[in-house]
């Protein structure tokens, strides 16, 4: 979440909460289940993500990573 730019305190779960319920107000634990499962295989970290295993690359504002890493990256509008 904090990657995606959607929370400025990587540390506080309640942020991490609100952009959740934002971006799935029915189900917001499937969005944290989601963040988890992508760190839990390695695919995406807080510092490091596998682009051509990560499924939400493309989306991300790449917050907290190299910043060589972000200029051969192209972000797209978020789905929600
Ligand atoms: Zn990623």
């Amino acid at each position: 979440m904090y990657r995606l730019g959607k929370v400025d305190d990587i540390d506080d779960p309640n942020q991490t909460l609100y952009a959740a319920k934002a971006m799935n107000p029915s189900y917001p634990g499937i969005i944290d289940y989601l963040f988890w499962a992508l760190g839990e295989r390695k695919t995406c970290m807080n510092n490091l993500c596998r682009r051509n295993e990560c499924p939400i690359h493309l989306y991300c504002i790449k917050r907290g990573l190299n910043p060589s890493e972000i200029s051969y990256m192209v972000r797209k509008s978020m789905p929600w």
